[in-house]
């Protein structure tokens, strides 16, 4: 497994730069294809092309699809490796993207191999989707994953645990980006004050507005994490602009704040309002996992691996697809911590465990 892993991070694959992505692709391809399963990738135009694998097992029905969901891309630029190189030190594998997500798809590619190998009983056609631009918000990727899960009884997302105990991920918060774009009036500070209406400070206002919508205990916030506006001292700014991280726990919440936004007015005399962006990702409720989650946790029980549940901030495709009201769980990858960091990192003894865990539950839905 770990000589997997290491194939697939040395392939470094960020989201953005095509070429290196499909070289990665390649990878993952090739070594699906050792397998006796149906591979295919599917081209993109600009970003990495996503692969798609199918098994059906002579066990299968006719009827029914489990979806494997994950995505191989990275949000580390090509060179990475060269301070971040892949290392293997106490029980730890370390490296560009191997906690999220590339040993959530070794430990798929090695629960195929349990299955195949001991012919389980599976019941349902299995297709693997491995995408190249999660990371960047799934605009290419999103339509397929979608058609994909409608076909599906279940969704089982790779993406990695949470915290030191593994846990899954039964709830997501829907995320969200909004620019809030301020047209004032530009006029001299000292001589014509009158004249201007200030961009900077209606955008400070309406920024203040929303800072009320937060409430950390429904799990909803509103964050401005960039600002700009203005020219120079001496004139009043006739432009400002914000971009503004929105998540939410619950789907009325989202709507709730979708509403506001919609209905924000300008509050100086003068000052124009332009609202871009909202949520892009929709909440992950805990009813659409709760089903799964059950079996998971009494499967693993029966191998005597302890599982439990957590929500996570970030969203991730399993945003999409249980929003479609299709049953998913998330979370079901590495064990780890780091993602999107220096020290990113897995905990190698925890893959054959992990690997096992999604065995059983193809095996099982
Ligand atoms: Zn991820």
């Amino acid at each position: 497994m770990l000589e997997t892993l290491r194939t697939f991070t040395l392939a470094e694959s960020p989201s953005t730069e095509k070429i290196a992505a499909d070289r990665c692709a390649e990878f993952i391809a090739a070594e699906w294809h050792k397998r006796e399963v149906n591979v295919a990738l599917i081209p993109q135009k600009s970003r990495g092309n996503h692969i798609r694998i199918e098994w059906k097992p002579s066990s299968a029905g006719s009827k029914g699809q489990l979806l494997v969901l994950g995505h191989y891309d990275t949000v580390y630029a090509t060179g990475t490796l060269e301070k971040m190189p892949f290392r293997v030190s106490a029980g730890k594998a370390y490296g560009p993207g191997v906690f999220d997500m590339k040993a959530g798809i070794v430990q798929a590619l090695f629960a195929l191999d349990v299955l195949q190998q001991i012919n389980a009983p599976v019941r349902k056609k299995i297709v693997f989707l491995w995408t190249s631009d999660e990371e960047i918000g799934s605009e290419s990727s999103r339509k397929l994953l979608e058609a994909e899960a409608r076909r599906s009884d279940a969704v089982f997302v790779l993406e990695p645990s949470l915290g030191p105990k593994g846990l899954l991920k039964t709830a997501r918060k829907g995320v969200g980006e909004v620019e809030l774009i301020v047209q004032g009036k530009a006029s001299h500070a000292g001589l014509a004050p009158e004249n201007g209406v200030n961009a900077v400070n209606e955008l400070a206002l309406q920024i203040t507005k929303m800072r009320a919508w937060n409430d950390p205990h429904r799990g909803v916030t509103v964050n401005a994490d960039m600002i700009q506006g203005g020219t120079r001292v001496n004139v009043i700014a006739e432009r400002a602009r914000a971009l503004i991280d929105l998540r939410a726990l619950r789907l009325a919440d989202m709507r709730a704040v979708e509403k506001k936004l919609r209905a924000l007015k300008p509050i100086l005399p003068g000052a124009k309002l332009e609202v871009k962006g909202g949520f892009n990702r929709a909440p992950m409720e805990r009813k659409v996992s709760a089903a799964l989650f059950a079996r998971a946790k009494s499967l693993a029980a029966q191998m005597r691996i302890q599982l439990g549940e957590g929500t996570a901030g970030g969203g991730s495709d399993g945003n999409f697809t249980a929003a479609l009201g299709i049953p998913t769980l998330d979370g079901l990858g590495a064990v780890g911590d780091g993602a999107h960091s220096a020290h990113e990192h897995i905990i190698i003894r925890k893959m054959p465990e992990r690997a096992a865990v999604i065995a059983a539950l193809l095996a099982n839905s």
